[in-house]
């Protein structure tokens, strides 16, 4: 090997990668042979052990240990040809048949030893595998040059890998080409993880892991590989976050020790009682905020557990001793929804509430800024992104963060610019969706936690019934009953990215034809993502006023929106959406006393593990089983849009499955920082190289 090679080198660089196959693999993801290291299997077959031909029956997967009897090749009626070859063991006969891969006979000579794997047919009477996997074992015994030490083949007579795929790459191929590069590249593999972790922990090296996780050995050995990798993708996000809370170490927070009179002023004027969970993650606020500590505290609850009046009763208990508070919302319609709500409810009290966001006009917007600047604003609501660019709150005291996704909002000036006297804001994040809790503590593992488990009592359950396209009538009709009843539709179509033209386009269309053939009589709207701000803010207060019945929408309604007289949903092509965001999306409705109704409008045939999907969530609705399943389902790293934001997601680890693992990975992190705060020991240092690789730009300290 070169010495210049590395785990960067272009995966052409491998024999068989020709360009076709780079195009090929760069559709997986992989460009470099790091990458292809790091396509770990989906699942593997277990081939491990032989049959005797006399013993295998149709339907079963089996492994055959045989020696070459005959083999030939003939002519098909379509003009194509057919492969046959015979094995024979002392038990019987076996044919396997391949079509128009005439270049196989050239490997299968009489004589020779050859294990297959396949699905067993009765054909005509005889037992027969069709395309088998196959590996010849060569008299000699005497494996390829890639071949060595990884067993007695790779694609049969072990655990076989399978791995994700591509058109142009082929199971077999892709497990050759990742033996070959385990074989040429495996050494160059660094350690990620403190020798002292591996030992107390009993986890094998990252190269061993790693070759283990692609050629096992036996199911233990995968396990064992699997567990170590899995660790590592747990373990660098609790340093992160061990990180966070260490580079808050001995901040100071205002105190906030004389109560006034707004919260309670509030409380009293709702028109119902507050929850037994919204009382108790209240008193866990409340006393941080009197702590003089910063509070750094995760505030999860289930859609419509009331998590925005708790963030409200908090912001007001900063207002009345005399502070500012900051309301940030991950979209601009939420921040504008919230602005409203916000406003609305604390109107009698004489508070200010403003709201900012990337469409106010530029004179109005100067104007905020310097209300909040001169503290004539009390609360300050807005996007992210605007926010912790442009705002100046002198006497901020509290930033409350409504986050869709932790990896979302980076780091940089989350924690606000400290009020005027140094000292530093309380932060509360509330998230959006459920998280099951052993995501949780490690998402959000630099957090304390404030779960309310309890929705209000008066809510009633959400119908929701699956529907195919050909009865969408049926689904008109339900839809025409609540108009008449005076309450109002939301119509959703999956345009998942608002960039996608085509989705856009459909329900562009599709909002033309419910205007003018389904819902004449009703005033119908169109909102989506492109659309500009005030735009959007229109179509919102309107619906909200009561003043359009029918809202067409993509997913800009998924967070938040509070309408409670929408008592119906439509949501088109469900299986385009994941549990928790058809959760977040059901959530819309339901919200007052009536009740709601839901149909999810499949216009194809779904696919089974779809169906699957959409079927758990019409029959549950409890957030946190919803999001479990997804978890369970999707792996976290898609479910959760980690990725999607740039930090690494999970491959292998599950933090559902893995609850035990996030346990120690947390102890290991906080131990080491406590250790050796800086990172600056020999372990520290290995760790440190490896956050830089994993998380730039996530990090409390400059990467480099
Ligand atoms: P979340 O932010 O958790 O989705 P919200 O705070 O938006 O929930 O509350 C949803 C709706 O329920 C709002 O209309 C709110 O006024 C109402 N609500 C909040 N707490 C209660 C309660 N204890 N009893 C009845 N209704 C409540
Ligand atoms: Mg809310």
């Amino acid at each position: 090997m070169k010495p210049d090679f590395n785990l960067e080198t272009p995966v052409q660089f491998l024999k068989s990668v020709g360009p076709a196959r780079v195009r090929a693999l760069n559709r997986l993801g992989i460009q470099s042979v790091g990458d292809l290291l790091a396509h770990y299997p989906r699942r593997y077959f277990d081939r491990s052990q032989t049959v005797p031909i006399g013993r295998i029956r149709p339907g079963q997967d089996v492994t055959v240990l045989g020696e070459v009897l005959t083999c030939g090749e003939r002519r098909t009626q379509r003009g194509g040809t057919l492969q046959t070859v015979t094995l024979g063991d002392d038990t019987g006969v076996l044919f396997c048949v391949w079509f128009s891969q005439s270049y196989l006979l050239k490997q299968f000579r009489n004589g020779r030893k050859v294990m297959v794997s396949g699905t067993v047919q009765s054909h005509g009477g005889r037992m027969q595998l069709a395309h088998p996997d196959f590996e010849i074992l060569e008299p000699s015994g005497k494996e390829d040059e890639n071949g060595e030490g990884r067993g007695p083949g790779l694609h049969t007579g072990r655990l076989v890998p399978c791995y994700g795929l591509t058109a142009g790459v082929g199971q077999h191929w892709i497990r050759s080409l990742v033996d070959q590069a385990l074989g040429r590249f495996a050494g160059l593999l660094p350690e990620t993880l403190p020798e002292g972790i591996r030992q107390r922990r009993g986890l094998p090296g990252r190269k061993e892991a790693v070759g283990s996780i692609h050629f096992p050995r036996d199911t233990a050995n995968m396990e064992s590989a699997r567990r170590r990798l899995a660790y590592d993708e747990i373990f660098y996000i609790q340093v992160l976050m061990a990180l966070r809370r260490e580079s808050r170490g001995d901040q100071v927070a205002v105190v906030l020790d004389k109560p006034g009179d707004l919260t309670t002023r509030l409380v009293g004027d709702l028109p119902f009682e507050l929850t037994r969970a919204q009382r108790r993650v209240l008193s866990e606020i409340l006393a941080d905020l009197r702590s003089g500590k910063p509070m750094h505290r995760l505030l999860q609850g289930d859609v419509g557990s009331g998590k925005t009046l708790v963030a409200l009763i908090a912001a007001l208990f900063v207002i009345e001793q005399g502070y500012q508070a900051l309301l940030m919302a991950p979209t601009e319609v939420l921040a504008i929804q919230h602005g409203k709500t916000l406003a609305q409810l604390t109107a009698p009290l004489g508070v200010t509430v403003e709201t900012l966001t990337g469409s106010t006009p530029s004179a109005r917007r100067r104007a905020l800024l310097a209300g909040a600047a001169d503290g004539e604003i009390d609360l300050l609501v807005g996007t992210q992104a605007l926010i912790q660019e442009s705002v100046r709150l002198p006497r901020l005291a509290l930033a409350i963060v409504d986050e869709q996704h932790r990896f979302g909002v980076k780091q940089r000036g989350l924690s606000t610019s400290a009020a005027e006297t140094g000292e530093q804001a309380h932060v509360l994040v509330m998230s959006a969706t459920p998280i099951p809790r052993s995501l949780a503590l490690t998402l959000y593992g630099d957090l304390d936690l404030s779960l309310i488990d309890e929705l209000p009592a008066r809510r009633k359950p959400v119908r929701t019934e699956l529907v195919k396209g050909d009865q969408e009538d049926s689904v008109w009709a339900g839809c025409e009953r609540e108009l008449a009843a005076g309450h109002q539709v939301f119509v959703i179509y999956p345009v998942i990215e608002e960039t996608e033209g085509q989705d856009l386009k459909a329900a562009t269309v599709e909002h033309e034809r419910l205007a003018a053939e389904v819902f004449p009589t009703h005033k119908v709207a169109l909102l989506h993502g492109r659309m500009k701000g005030p735009e959007k803010d229109e179509i919102m207060s309107e619906f909200t006023a009561g003043r359009i019945q029918v809202l067409v929408a993509t997913t800009v309604v998924e967070v938040g929106i509070d309408v409670p007289n929408a008592t119906a949903m439509v949501i088109h092509n469900p299986e385009r959406f994941g549990l928790a965001q058809l959760h977040q999306l059901r959530g819309r409705i339901g919200r007052g006393s009536d009740g709601g109704h839901c149909w999810l409008l499949a216009d194809r045939f779904l696919a089974e593990d779809s169906y699957r999907r959409i079927r758990f969530f019409a029959d549950h609705s409890d957030g946190f089983v919803l999001a479990e399943e997804d978890l369970r389902m999707r792996g976290p790293g898609d479910a959760w849009g980690i990725r999607q934001h740039g930090a690494p997601g999970f491959r292998l680890a599950n933090p559902l499955r893995d609850a035990d693992l996030v346990r120690i990975c947390q102890e290991d992190a906080r131990s080491l920082l406590a250790d050796d705060p800086e990172l600056v020991k020999s372990e520290g240092a290995m760790v440190r190289r490896g956050l830089n690789e994993a998380f730039r730009g996530f990090l409390p300290f400059q990467s480099g």
